[in-house]
């Protein structure tokens, strides 16, 4: 998603809605046309990922729509009135959806969200009906998903072990293995939060419906359904997926500095060691503090003390390997955990961070005179009897030795 043309009579209007699109998505390109000739014009010159077109323009009553579609473009229309004519006329048009002008343009937004965050999003469709498969796909195209097809649950249950998947449509009736066996299956190992699933059932079989959500399922659509009502839904679970990602993501992940906090640190450390053990691997760990710091509150207020915590924080970043996990272990302590590695190399790592830090002082804007910043490090290497508590120990006692020794040193667990 980069290119966005919108078609839209109205000077006004046009002026009113392009500054509201580049206010909200500053990464996309929005090109204004006033008329379908000068909307022609703009899209024999260039390409557009989306059209927002209004319906009827000075020199179209419509049927531009029509056109674009049948050309393959991503459309969204705009309309004043969507009474049940309209609203037919739309259902059968391959558009992604249409908006209400006198809405606010929030729906809109939420909608182009969708089409950028879709973008590398998969979604797999099972169900024995070819046509469904096909009608769905498409709408699901059109919404910038990647779609994959299957036509029965235990092919469904294949895939899911060999892909990974952002959002399934689970037919109810199929040959086999039914939908609902189908999720009871596959619930067992893909949570709610990590995978929604729609189910689809007739119209008739409402007990299905109860059946399905106690099932697992996170919403249902019956057939025959709309496009509108089928998008809407997809939407749905696809905001709530990011939304749980989202604060997933929040739960382990320390605001000031981007740097994973301490709760990851207790999740992941763990399960690392656990490895190191289990196949004999090195592992090692930096604990690291700022030193003085408390000075650069006192002296330069709180918020010059943050900066000199995201400049470090930057700095650690930086100079790691990827494999490498830093963490903001507490106020102005960070540790990072280095697998595959033996005390020696995590020496030279630390080694490495201390001379970055102290030979890259934070340059203020109104200060003629940079802040130098230095660290004392303590490394320790895991043993075998080492637990996550003692390993944490054991670096935490070679920190002080290097605060005790005079501070802007490393010192080593032993
Ligand atoms: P040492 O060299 O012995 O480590 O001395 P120090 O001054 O760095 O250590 P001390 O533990 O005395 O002070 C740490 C200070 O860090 C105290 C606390 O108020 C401050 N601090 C903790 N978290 C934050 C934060 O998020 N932002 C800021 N600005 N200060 C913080
Ligand atoms: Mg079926
Ligand atoms: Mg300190
Ligand atoms: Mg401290």
């Amino acid at each position: 998603m980069q290119q966005v043309l919108v078609i839209e009579d109205s000077k006004f209007f046009l002026r009113t809605l392009l500054n509201a699109l580049r206010n909200q998505f500053p990464q996309l390109r929005f090109v204004g046309a006033e008329d379908w000739a000068q909307a022609q014009a703009a899209l024999a010159q260039e390409h557009f990922d989306l059209i927002i077109s209004d319906l009827t323009l000075r020199d179209s009553d419509g049927h531009h729509v029509e056109l674009l579609v049948e050309k393959g473009e991503r459309v969204i229309v705009l309309t004043a009135h969507a009474d049940a004519d309209n609203r037919h006329r739309f259902n059968q048009l391959n558009i992604i959806d249409y908006i209400l002008k006198d809405y606010s343009f929030e729906y809109l937004f939420s909608l182009i969200h969708r089409l950028v965050n879709n973008v590398g999003k998969r979604v797999l469709l099972v169900d024995d009906s070819k046509t469904m498969r096909l009608n769905m796909r498409r709408m699901l195209n059109l919404m910038n998903l990647t779609v994959d097809e299957v036509e029965n649950g235990q092919q469904a249950l294949d895939r899911l072990e060999e892909q990974k998947y952002d959002l399934l449509l689970l037919d109810y009736e199929m040959p086999e293995l039914d939908g609902i066996q189908t999720l009871q299956q596959l619930r067992c190992h893909h949570s709610k939060l990590r995978l929604p699933v729609i189910a689809i059932s007739a119209m008739e079989q409402q007990e299905t419906v109860v059946l399905f959500l106690k099932a697992g399922a996170n919403d249902f659509i019956n057939k025959p359904f709309s496009r509108e009502e089928f998008l809407v839904r997809v939407n749905n679970q696809l905001d709530m997926l990011d939304a749980a990602q989202r604060i997933e993501r929040l739960a382990i992940t320390d605001p000031l500095t981007g740097l994973y906090n301490r709760n990851f640190l207790y999740e992941m450390l763990p399960l690392m060691i656990a490895e190191a053990h289990r196949y004999e691997k090195p592992l090692s760990l930096i604990i690291l503090d700022v030193d003085h710091f408390k000075q650069f509150n006192d002296t330069w207020g709180h918020d010059v003390g943050d900066l000199v915590l995201k400049h470090v924080a930057k700095l650690l970043q930086n100079n790691i390997r990827s494999a490498d996990i830093p963490c903001r272990y507490g106020g102005e302590e960070f540790v990072i955990v280095l697998p595959d590695t033996h005390l020696e190399n995590a020496v030279r790592a630390a080694e490495k961070i201390r001379n970055v830090v102290e030979d890259t002082p934070l340059v203020l804007e109104d200060q003629p005179e940079p802040l130098r910043v230095t660290l004392s490090l303590g490394v320790a290497e895991l043993k075998k009897e080492d637990t996550l508590d003692t390993l944490i120990r054991r670096a935490d006692q070679a920190l002080y030795a290097a605060k005790r020794g005079g501070r802007n040193r490393t010192e080593v667990a032993h």
